[in-house]
């Protein structure tokens, strides 16, 4: 395969920069990313070099693309909607509406980012968009967070660049590996390289820091509501989950990421269930009560907590398994 790409900006026009700039966010990216497509394909930079500005350096990549008649193009950029975000906004891609293949890859390129943890804002047709709508043949942009939001910048620092090159990569190319390989020695036990993190809100302590990978989260003992939850699940699939507050019932399902539960309204949170869906990746949780303890292990959309018994949950803890 013919494949042309472009870093989406240069140094004098860098893009948006918010929690982290996008110029920096895309390099780091492609750098991992276009040695991978090399592997097994040819890759042509369009790419007009940093001294070129806005929009020249944009009509640069247009012309380029068109030259060396690409069966794919695509240009990578992070995206920005809010000054500041407190949360987590996602992966799109960018494509013309008629463009069938584009919207194939696109969704392969968002579906693989949300195996990382991205939240999947799927494929947007953007017929305005030069590079969407002046390029012959298959084009994309790749819009691979926001800048501005927290839980995308926290998981785009935790994966590192390399993690999500060879997402981008398998999307374009199936023969580039999902995950990156790592040699470990034969004679190790490999760990399981998924993990799940969260963190608790309670009572008179607020946000407490985040936890991992069975350890508690919130606190034991003294009596305190543990009164919402968050949870980053780095892994295949969705990590869903829901809770049973008092006055309330069951809540509507929560994604990674998401607070669940209440913040400064004194409601319990009585019970919760969690779930991954789209991976064989299973969990396991629990949850002390007050005047109970710790109740026993449940697995994946199992109800942990008590209903009806107004009795509210002081600490949790989640495992993969
Ligand atoms: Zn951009």
């Amino acid at each position: 395969m013919k494949i042309a790409d472009r870093p989406g900006h240069t140094q004098v026009s860098p893009g948006a920069s918010k929690l982290v700039q996008e110029n920096t966010v895309v390099r780091e990216v492609l750098a991992e990313l276009n040695p991978l497509l090399a592997a097994n394909n040819e890759v042509i930079n369009c790419h007009p070099g940093e001294n070129v500005s806005y929009p020249a350096e944009l009509s640069y990549g247009i012309k380029k693309a068109n030259e060396v008649n690409p069966d794919l193009f695509f240009s990578l950029h992070a995206n920005t909607a809010y000054n500041s975000y407190d949360g987590a906004l996602g992966v799109e891609v960018c494509v013309h509406s008629t463009s069938t293949k584009g919207k194939e890859i696109g969704n392969r390129v968002c579906n693989n980012l949300s195996k990382l943890g991205f939240k999947n804002r799927g494929v947007k047709v953007r017929d305005s968009l030069a590079e969407c709508n002046s390029i012959k043949n298959t084009s994309m942009i790749i819009e691979l967070f926001f800048l501005e939001a927290t839980k995308d910048v926290e998981l785009y620092k935790k994966l590192g660049a390399k993690r999500i090159a060879h997402a981008i990569g398998n999307a374009i190319d199936s023969r580039i590996s999902f995950e990156p390989i790592t040699n470990t020695p034969a004679n190790t036990v490999q760990a399981n390289p998924n993990s799940i993190e969260y963190q608790a809100h309670v009572q008179d302590t607020g946000w407490m820091d985040e936890v991992k990978n069975g350890a508690t989260a919130g606190t034991t003992g003294k009596g305190l509501r543990l009164e919402a939850f968050a949870i980053n699940y780095f892994g295949p699939g969705t990590i869903k989950y829901q809770a049973h507050i008092q006055n309330y019932g069951w809540t509507s399902e929560r994604v990674n990421g998401e607070i669940l539960g209440t913040v400064g309204m004194s409601l319990r949170l009585e019970a919760f269930k969690i779930w991954i869906e789209g991976s064989n990746q299973k969990l396991q949780y629990r949850a002390h009560i007050k005047d109970k303890g710790w109740l026993p292990w449940v697995n994946n959309g199992e109800v942990a907590g008590t209903v009806g018994e107004s009795l509210h949950i002081e600490a949790i803890e989640i495992k993969l398994v």
